[in-house]
């Protein structure tokens, strides 16, 4: 085949639409989670075109259906294998499928990391989120939570100050672990209180969370036990890009997002191009997811007429 495309995101289902209408026939894997992060939110209210907001899940089907509309072959699966050392690339399925392509558009993602409390994926969509551009919004004027201490906590807890009427950070050291600058902002924001050396044992509520249950000073003499009364408890401890599969033949940073070449997706094997969250450490946001897979498309078809 002309062009596979690996995941069922914004980027992947982008670089479907625009492969397909280039005629280069892409066959589409979806993964593990069909449509992709996106999927996890509820409405989607920053994607330009939606002056009403757009629900996650209907927006995913959209582009499915646009994509298919351009003849893209779009299957359920997973790819488990690839053998980059010679084109065609092989490509096997979680079916033992090996597949070859000539081009290869990654789209895998990145997957939010969480505590790994029961109570997170009870109140799921229900007070719970590792994203709070996409859903701070939903909290004006309430009071949020912001678990971790590193940039990405400081940032959305800046972000959610904007909106919130108070915002804790819920930090499991005696210090921030992010960068000069992020401390500052939110050690001067009077909205944004940090909870030093605190940790989270459980949530509570009636259908949706109405508070964290907090353990401070774990484990010493003085451990104190207590219940924080708040309506959002966003994750920001981190992400992991979906990468695994392909560390021992991509070069991929220290978190194992992978590098692409200056302005492009092209990645260090010709042929293989990177959209999305997979390469993407800084703004994850589905309209960049998109734009990049539109990117890794048009360089797959110019890929395709040079060889
Ligand atoms: P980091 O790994 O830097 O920070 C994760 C934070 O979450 C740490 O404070 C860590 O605590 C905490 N944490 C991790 N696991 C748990 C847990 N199980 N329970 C409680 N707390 C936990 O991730 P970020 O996403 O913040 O940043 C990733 C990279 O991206 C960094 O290099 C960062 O600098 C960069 N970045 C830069 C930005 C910018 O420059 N504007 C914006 C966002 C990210 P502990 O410190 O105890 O390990």
């Amino acid at each position: 085949m002309k062009c596979l495309i690996i995941g069922s995101g914004p980027a992947g289902y982008t670089a479907a639409i625009y492969a397909g209408r280039a005629n280069m026939q892409p066959v589409l894997y979806c993964g593990m989670q069909m449509g992709g992060q996106l999927t996890q939110t509820t409405i989607v209210e920053n994607f330009p075109g939606y002056p009403e907001g757009v629900d996650a899940n209907q927006m995913m089907m959209e582009l499915r259906q646009q994509a298919e509309r351009f003849g893209a072959d779009i299957r359920d699966g997973v790819i488990t294998k690839v053998d980059f050392s010679k084109r065609p690339y092989v490509l096997t399925t979680d079916r033992g499928e090996e597949l070859e392509a000539e081009t290869v558009i990654i789209a895998t993602g990145a997957s939010a990391k969480y505590l790994g409390l029961d109570d997170e994926k009870k109140y799921n969509g229900a007070g719970v989120s590792a994203c709070a551009t996409c859903d701070g919004f939903f909290y004006r004027k309430k009071t949020v939570a912001v678990v971790g201490g590193g940039d990405t906590a400081c940032e959305e807890a800046v972000y959610l100050a904007q909106l919130c009427q108070k915002v804790y950070m819920i930090v499991r050291k005696p210090f921030l672990r992010a960068s000069d600058i992020m401390k500052k902002r939110v050690e001067n924001n009077e909205k944004i209180e940090i909870l030093y050396e605190h940790n989270t044992a459980g949530l509570y509520g009636d259908g949706k969370v109405e508070g964290a249950h907090l353990i401070k000073r774990k484990g010493e003499a003085d451990e104190e036990r207590y219940d924080l009364p708040i309506d959002g408890f966003f994750l920001a401890i981190g992400h992991k890009p979906n990468t695994d599969i392909f560390r021992e033949w991509l070069d991929l940073d220290e978190t194992g997002y992978i590098k692409t070449q200056g302005d492009s997706t092209r990645t260090n094997i010709p042929g293989v191009f990177a959209a999305g969250d997979c390469a993407d450490p800084h703004y994850r946001q589905a309209i960049v997811a998109a734009g990049s897979g539109c990117k890794a498309a048009l360089e797959a078809e110019r890929f395709l007429q040079t060889i």
